[in-house]
């Protein structure tokens, strides 16, 4: 029988994800874009999908669109909340997993997950930078390093530095202030971290901690992040493989729900 493959894309507010399932089961394809919905992230994000997996548009059976921009993308068959395809997406990864931590570029989301894989309920914040990897997009171009330096800087640290202003704009002249005395970037960067997992600590807490807990999104990507946390929360977080495409993932498996569903 001929291969049957499914597409999820999931358009964020700093990201294009695209990600090509086999049969329901193998990632055949994906891609990561860093530019975001109203750029051409999306079409990018699909033809280098399509690329790696080595087919064309037209072998897609069927394709769902998520994400912020999820709205903006033609020609998909269903267009379905990201909430709901992190919970699918981490369901298939983590069965066992009940909260879903995702932190994305201009927002954070806490996920209860429901023992079939469900959307339970959830907590988000979207009103505020703070404890959102746009949190530590500004914080990196202060210190002139990318994000994906951040981990290993945050490794290194020996006096975590408070940072004591929750407002972003103001924790960036905090940081500046800092820098100018001196203060170890490592020793900067861990509080960084820190400043992102008490935020984000207080977010789980207002849904409630059931474990296990999972973390996806491109903030996933930190593992200072992932292990400052740990260490606020006090307990283990699994991190998706798939991190930043958890939410691609989940769209995928969607759309091939669809068709299973046709079929029976
Ligand atoms: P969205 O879906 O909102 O576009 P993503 O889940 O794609 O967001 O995450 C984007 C964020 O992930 C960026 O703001 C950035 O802080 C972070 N990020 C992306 N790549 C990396 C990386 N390699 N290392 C650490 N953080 C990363």
């Amino acid at each position: 029988m001929a291969d049957i493959y499914t597409m999820g894309i999931d358009i964020g507010s700093s990201a294009s994800k695209c990600l090509i399932l086999k049969n329901g089961t193998e990632i055949a394809g994906s891609a990561v874009i860093a530019a975001g919905t109203g750029t051409s992230g999306p079409r990018r994000a699909q033809e280098e999908a399509l690329a790696a997996a080595g087919i064309s548009m037209k072998d897609i059976r069927r394709s769902t669109a998520t994400g912020y921009g999820r709205n903006t993308v033609e020609g998909v068959d269903a267009v379905v909340s990201e909430l709901s395809c992190h919970a699918i997406g981490i369901h298939a990864v983590f069965p066992d997993v009940r909260t879903l931590i995702d932190i994305g570029g201009q927002d954070a989301k806490v996920i209860r997950v429901s023992e079939n894989g469900r959307l339970d309920s959830f907590v988000m914040n979207d009103k505020c930078a703070a404890g959102t990897g746009r949190f530590l997009d500004v914080m990196a171009r202060v210190l002139e390093l990318d994000v994906s330096e951040l981990e290993e800087k945050s490794a290194k640290a020996k006096n975590v530095v408070n940072i004591s202003s929750t407002c972003t704009v103001f924790a960036e002249s905090e940081v500046i202030s800092q820098l100018s005395n001196n203060v170890d970037i490592c020793d900067l960067v861990a509080g960084i971290h820190r400043s992102v997992a008490v935020r984000t600590a207080g977010l789980v807490r207002r849904l409630g901690v059931v474990e296990p807990v999972a973390m996806s999104g491109g903030v996933a990507l930190n593992g200072g992040v992932v292990s400052a946390l740990e260490e606020e929360l006090g307990l283990t977080i699994k991190v998706s493989p798939l991190a930043q495409l958890n939410g691609a993932y989940g769209a995928a498996v969607h759309a091939w729900g669809q068709l299973e569903k046709e079929t029976l």
